[in-house]
């Protein structure tokens, strides 16, 4: 078992737990104690043959517990017991992600937004990751706590960016925004500027408890703006604390598939969105999906392997997953 694999259990597990209001510290424990795998990487067998499992940042005895059935017998009855009670079985379905052929990741903010990173640390954990390409996507004006960008200072952050590739090599930095679906559907920025930027994700952040069918037009318009490229974290919830919006989902995940506009599985562990689930329902309609950290700084980046098994979960094939294309077939980037 090796400590990405365990990381993903761990993940799950705290996923799991969240559902339960009453089990959300201990769902943020197992949460952390997964990402401090995740990026720590540690010889599972032989801390547990010195029975040092519990010298890994975050993880207590109980978690030491769990981790240790799960390097004796490959499987965590813990886990099992948790899917079974959630109503959220093991499928024979499920799909196999190599996380070795992960080419980068699309949606990541930096100190010109909310991020507690700049740009060039930002690249510099991307490349020493082995990604060949980083989304660069702060936010939109509209949320005035993150600084978002408007036209004139993103004209600037692509002056830095330029600097940020020559000090980076081999990394292609893809500028966009994370840009604010509207009430109405329409987006914080014009069509002028969201043309010229590399990558446009469109999220919805504010006003997620607008009834079904307004949020439902909402959502179809978003799918339906020529310049965007993935709807981010497309319920906007927040497992434990927050319900995602509700709209007719199989009608947006189908005009999503229609106009290849790919949906994401956002792999931080507070948002986890697209469910499982929902990721599923847009599978079958035959939408694409873009899997990533939406890191606000590099350790985030993290979120990818341990949260990867959502897609595994979801049955999606890395054909389907933009982020396993080599930079040349990310066809956002010449749209
Ligand atoms: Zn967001
Ligand atoms: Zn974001």
């Amino acid at each position: 078992m090796d400590a990405i694999a365990a990381a993903q259990v761990l993940s799950e597990i705290g996923y799991l737990l969240r559902q339960d209001p009453k089990e959300v510290f201990r769902a943020k424990a197992f949460s952390a104690a997964a990402w401090s795998l995740a990026l720590e990487r540690p010889d599972l067998e032989a801390l547990r043959k010195n029975n040092k499992l519990t010298s890994i940042e975050g993880v207590g005895a109980g978690i030491a517990k769990v981790l240790a059935g799960l390097v004796e017998t490959g499987q965590s009855s813990y886990l099992e017991r948790l899917r079974a009670e959630t109503g959220q079985p093991a499928r024979d379905d499920e799909s196999t992600i190599d996380l070795g052929a992960y080419q980068g990741d699309l949606h990541s903010h930096t100190d010109w937004s909310d991020g507690r990173a700049t740009m060039l640390e930002m690249a510099r954990a991307a490349k020493a990751l082995g990604y060949r390409y980083l989304g660069v996507t702060d936010h939109s004006p509209r949320i005035k706590v993150v600084n978002g960008l408007d036209a004139e200072r993103l004209l600037a952050q692509s002056r830095e960016r330029e600097q940020v590739e020559k000090q980076v090599d081999g990394l292609v930095l893809l500028q966009g925004i994370e840009v604010d679906i509207l009430e109405d559907g329409s987006l914080d920025l014009p069509d002028a500027v969201l043309e010229i930027l590399d990558i446009v994700i469109a999220s919805p952040h504010v006003k997620l408890r607008q009834e079904t069918v307004a949020m439902t037009e909402r959502m179809v318009r978003a799918v339906n703006n020529r310049h965007v490229d993935v709807i981010g974290h497309p319920t906007g919830r927040r497992p434990g604390s927050r319900e995602g919006a509700s709209y007719d989902f199989e009608l947006v995940f189908r005009e999503a598939a229609n106009n290849g506009v790919a949906l994401e599985i956002d792999t931080d562990p507070a948002r986890m969105d697209l469910s499982p689930e929902h990721a599923r329902l847009a599978l079958e309609l035959g939408c694409s999906f873009s899997l990533d950290a939406d890191a606000h700084a590099p350790a985030e980046f993290a979120y990818v392997p341990m949260g990867a098994w959502m897609a595994r979960r979801a049955g999606i094939p890395t054909e389907r997953i933009l982020n396993f294309r080599p930079l040349e077939a990310l066809t956002m980037v010449s749209k």
